[in-house]
C-alpha cells in the first residue's frame, strides 16, 4: 500500500504551469481558470477579412504555445484547439460550410522541427468543430527566415510569394485560417493575398494569441 502510494506520487502528473500535483493534470483547474480570453469581437480586420484571437501571447496562453513549438509537448495541441473551441462558442461565429486551413510551414522546417504546430491544433480543431480539414489548398514554397528580428518591410519582402494555392484542392467551401500566433499579420496578410489572387474570398482568420503588435496597420 505504502510503496503504491509512493509510486503514485511520483508518477502524478504536476501542473505545467504552477506544478502542481494534487489533480494529476498537465494543466490544473486553478490555472485553467486564471486563463484570460480576449475581448469577444473583431481584433482587427486584414485585407477585408475579419481575424479573431482568442488570447494575448502572455502568460499562460504564452506558456501553452512555446511547450508546444519548442519543448514538443504535441499533447497540448488538444488542450489549444478546446479553448479555441470555447472561443468562437462564445463569440456564437457560425462555421457551417467551412473548411479549416492552417498556416504552412515549408517542408524543410517542418522535417527540422517534425511537426507544424499549426497544423497539429488545426487537426483538433476540425474534430472538435466538426469541420474537414484541408492539407493541400495551401502550401509554403519558399523556407522563409525566422521573422521575430525582422522589421515590417523586411517581412513584407521575406514572405513575398512564400505561399502557393493549388486551386484543384478548392471545395468551394468558406475557409477558416488557423493561426497559433499573430504579431504583425503580415504571414496571415500575404496568405489571404495568395488566396484572393485565386478568387477565394470567403476567409475568417482565428489566432489562438496574438502579440500588441499586432494592431500594426499592414496591408
Ligand atoms: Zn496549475
Amino acid at each position: 500500500m505504502f510503496f503504491s502510494e509512493i509510486l503514485n506520487f511520483l508518477y502524478k502528473k504536476s501542473c505545467l504551469f504552477c506544478n502542481n500535483k494534487k489533480e494529476n493534470s498537465f494543466f490544473c483547474s486553478k490555472c485553467r481558470k486564471e486563463l484570460k480570453f480576449n475581448e469577444f469581437k473583431i481584433l482587427r480586420t486584414i485585407n477585408e477579412i475579419k481575424i479573431y484571437s482568442c488570447c494575448n501571447y502572455s502568460g499562460i496562453p504564452q506558456k501553452l504555445v512555446r511547450l508546444l513549438k519548442f519543448h514538443n509537448k504535441k499533447f497540448l495541441s488538444s488542450e489549444i484547439a478546446k479553448l479555441m473551441k470555447n472561443y468562437t462558442d462564445i463569440l456564437g461565429l457560425d462555421f457551417s460550410d467551412y473548411e479549416i486551413i492552417c498556416v504552412p510551414m515549408h517542408k524543410l522546417k517542418k522535417k527540422k522541427r517534425g511537426f507544424n504546430q499549426c497544423e497539429l491544433i488545426s487537426v483538433e480543431l476540425s474534430k472538435l468543430l466538426e469541420l474537414p480539414y484541408n492539407f493541400d489548398l495551401i502550401k509554403r514554397i519558399k523556407n522563409t527566415k525566422p521573422m521575430y528580428n525582422l522589421k515590417i518591410n523586411e517581412r513584407i519582402e521575406n514572405l513575398k510569394d512564400a505561399f502557393e494555392v493549388n486551386k484543384k484542392y478548392f471545395h468551394n467551401k468558406k475557409l477558416l485560417l488557423i493561426d497559433d500566433i499573430i504579431t504583425t499579420g503580415t504571414t496571415i496578410s500575404e496568405i489571404i493575398k495568395s488566396l484572393k489572387k485565386e478568387d477565394i474570398t470567403e476567409i475568417t482568420c482565428l489566432s489562438f494569441t496574438n502579440t500588441d503588435k499586432s494592431n500594426i496597420n499592414i496591408k
